[in-house]
């Protein structure tokens, strides 16, 4: 029977079902927005944690192993909220790896719930403190790292427990003398314990790269003229723009929410100045204030920008009109998607959007009439986009 597993549509284990996602045709908003172009999703939800950061999980999980910066019993550690978490618990939990996921204050308290669901660790960290503070949720995940480190072996899981407490007693009584010595004391690295480090990891666009933009290149059979994708840690766009423009002349283009440097940095703008020109937004899940290691904007032709009301918006109306829930970075994409193709009167081309969340994760924000109107946000979707009709 194990022969047959796959053709049966039965899988082995939880992290092989990563992946083969559909594309789905968005017929609906192509009427409504009068597009002449075909409009297709990759509709990233389906994903066993529910988003596309589930592969970048299983990718720096198994990179990590092959390359021996983990053995049996490691500790994966990620200074983390969202889906980039989700993605590596839910691996790590089905390989036998202990997790740690540092976060600021700020995140809901539904997000740690999620994870320690999965199995994992939560510190909280102060939200309001720069990423050089020893009470920063980087250099938080730092701390931890090292005091696995050394031990010079593989702990158990109420070691780590007492290590947990620890450095979070630390963090709540403010003791960053002791974090700072943490932090400084030289210790040897050892397989026991690793930061994947998103930002940075080469796994991370190496993901989409052998994954996401194959399968768009094998469903599309190579008839993709355009790709529109949010833009974080920049891995989703620069594995699939790296991987179609081997293959063909396509447009790769960007969506940016206003606050963020990646539009300013693309057009010009130094990245001293876009860095200091960069301001809060409420979207989650795209936009920066840094440059990170894992994105490159060469391979992006254009970047669209997008603000959190058009951004909800448009989530709320996909939800509707096409029963599609997904995350505000969805409905950013999609908003960027109609407002590029009509801006430049593009017709008769196919282009496809990715969607890299689900709506769940947002039922108490952007889908809650409320919370919506207490930010000032018009709640009536159709009134917002019609400027793109
Ligand atoms: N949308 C959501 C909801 C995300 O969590 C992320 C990941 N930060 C993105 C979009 C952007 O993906 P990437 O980091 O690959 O650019």
């Amino acid at each position: 029977m194990e022969e047959n597993y796959t053709k049966m549509g039965i899988y082995d284990d939880i992290v092989q079902t990563i992946g083969n996602t559909p594309l789905v045709r968005l017929r609906k908003i192509e009427r409504y927005f009068g597009l002449k172009n075909e409009l297709y999703a990759k509709v990233e939800f389906f994903n066993p944690g529910g988003s596309i950061k589930d592969r970048i999980g299983k990718y720096m999980i198994e990179g990590a192993k092959k390359e021996g910066k983990i053995v049996e019993g490691a500790v994966i550690i990620e200074p983390t909220s969202g889906n980039t978490g989700v993605g590596l618990a839910l691996v790590a939990a089905d390989e036998g790896y202990l997790t740690v996921f540092t976060m600021p204050d700020k995140m809901s308290i539904e997000k740690e719930l999620l994870l320690k669901a999965l199995g994992a660790f939560v510190i909280r960290t102060p939200t309001a403190v720069s990423p050089s503070d020893p009470n920063s949720y980087y250099k938080v995940a730092e701390a931890v790292r090292n005091l696995i480190w050394k031990k010079e072996r593989a702990i158990s899981r109420e070691e780590l427990r007492e290590i947990v407490e620890y450095v979070q007693r630390l963090v709540r009584e403010e003791r960053l003398e002791e974090l700072e010595a943490i932090l400084e004391e030289k210790v040897e690295e050892t397989p026991y314990a690793y930061i994947p480090n998103q930002y940075f990891n080469k796994y991370n666009p190496i993901a989409h790269y052998e994954t996401t933009a194959r399968e768009i290149w094998e469903q599309t059979n190579g008839e993709v003229d355009y790709l529109f994708a949010g833009i974080g840690t920049g891995g989703t766009i620069t594995g699939i723009g790296r991987y179609l423009k081997e293959r063909k002349d396509i447009k790769i283009i960007g969506v940016d929410p206003i606050g963020s440097i990646y539009n300013l940095v693309k057009k010009g703008t130094s990245l001293e100045e876009a860095v200091k020109r960069a301001h809060p937004y409420l979207v989650e899940g795209i936009g920066e204030d840094l440059l990170p290691d894992t994105v490159d904007l060469n391979l992006v032709d254009d970047i669209v920008v997008v603000n959190d009301q058009q951004a909800f918006a448009m989530t709320r109306f996909l939800a509707r009109k096409e029963g599609i829930l997904a995350g505000g970075s969805s409905g950013a994409a999609l908003y960027g998607t109609i407002k590029y193709l009509k801006e430049n009167g593009v017709e008769g081309k196919k282009a496809v959007v990715i969607f890299p969340d689900t709506g769940r994760n947002y039922l108490t924000k952007i889908f809650n009439d409320k919370w919506m109107l207490e930010r000032g946000f018009e709640i009536d979707d159709e009134k917002v986009l019609e400027v793109l009709k």
